[in-house]
């Protein structure tokens, strides 16, 4: 399950960390992918930026096997780690021999030894995004009730149905996760009444609060199911 909005800062990488925490923890064998250069959810789960990760996977140097990260913590719950050198992925990827499948290589070549993989996307529809789409079966868009998130969404919805067509005809939208949430808010209300019109089969019924704890919690390289158990946000 890719992790994926176009926009930055909508909390693509906190529910990535928290949902891959959260099912690990419910006994599963969980592994989440970071497929972002700023390498926010290897960081956020308190593990190195500077070791080697998906980008050496990508262009042939290590397997996944090799790079995967188990969490202390949460004994079931491991991690494909990124570095900022996944950033040359999007220009070398598209010159790479067979460069469509590699991402979905790396996972299939590890696919057999997990329940669930979730992906968490860069903040763009660039290439890192587009293959982390077509190598899934389903795809959570995170999303702030701005008016801004609105446009992006109809974007990143066209872009979902376009992978569908030419490379991952099975591709769900799992659905729409309100994040960041204040229901006190009158816009809050305005932007959640649009999405029902549109999207109402797709929309969680759940939103995600906004609360310090949740934004905290990366600093402590844990998940908000350790790090404020009992609060809202968990
Ligand atoms: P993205 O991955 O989409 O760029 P992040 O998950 O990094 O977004 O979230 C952006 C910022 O918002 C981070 O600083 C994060 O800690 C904070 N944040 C995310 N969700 C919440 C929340 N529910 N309450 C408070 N802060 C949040
Ligand atoms: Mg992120």
């Amino acid at each position: 399950v890719a992790l994926a909005n176009q926009k930055g800062g909508v909390g693509k990488t906190t529910t990535a960390i928290n949902i891959a925490a959260s099912v690990a923890l419910l006994g599963h064998k969980v592994l989440l992918i970071d497929a972002d250069p700023q390498a926010n959810a290897t960081s956020g789960l308190g593990f190195d930026i500077n070791g080697k990760g998906i980008y050496e996977c990508i262009t042939g140097q290590c397997t996944a096997e090799q790079v995967l990260l188990q969490s202390e913590d949460i004994k079931s719950l491991w991690v494909l780690p990124s570095s900022i050198e996944l950033v040359a992925a999007e220009t070398e990827l598209p010159t790479m021999e067979r460069g469509h499948y590699v991402v979905k290589g790396i996972i299939d070549s590890v696919r057999e030894q997990f329940d669930y993989i979730f992906i968490d996307c860069p903040p763009s529809l660039g290439m890192l995004t587009v293959k982390a789409l077509s190598s899934s079966d389903g795809v959570v868009i995170p999303m702030q009730c701005e008016f801004y998130s609105l446009e992006g969404m109809s974007q990143l919805l066209n872009t979902v149905k376009k992978i569908k067509t030419l490379y991952n005809p099975t591709l769900q939208v799992v659905g729409i996760l309100l994040t960041m949430y204040n229901g006190r808010l009158t816009l809050t209300g305005q932007v959640v009444a649009e999405l029902k019109k549109y999207y109402a089969d797709k929309l969680f019924k759940v939103p995600i609060s906004r609360t310090v704890r949740i934004s905290e919690a990366p600093g402590y390289g844990e998940p908000i199911c350790y790090h404020d158990p009992y609060g809202k946000g968990a």
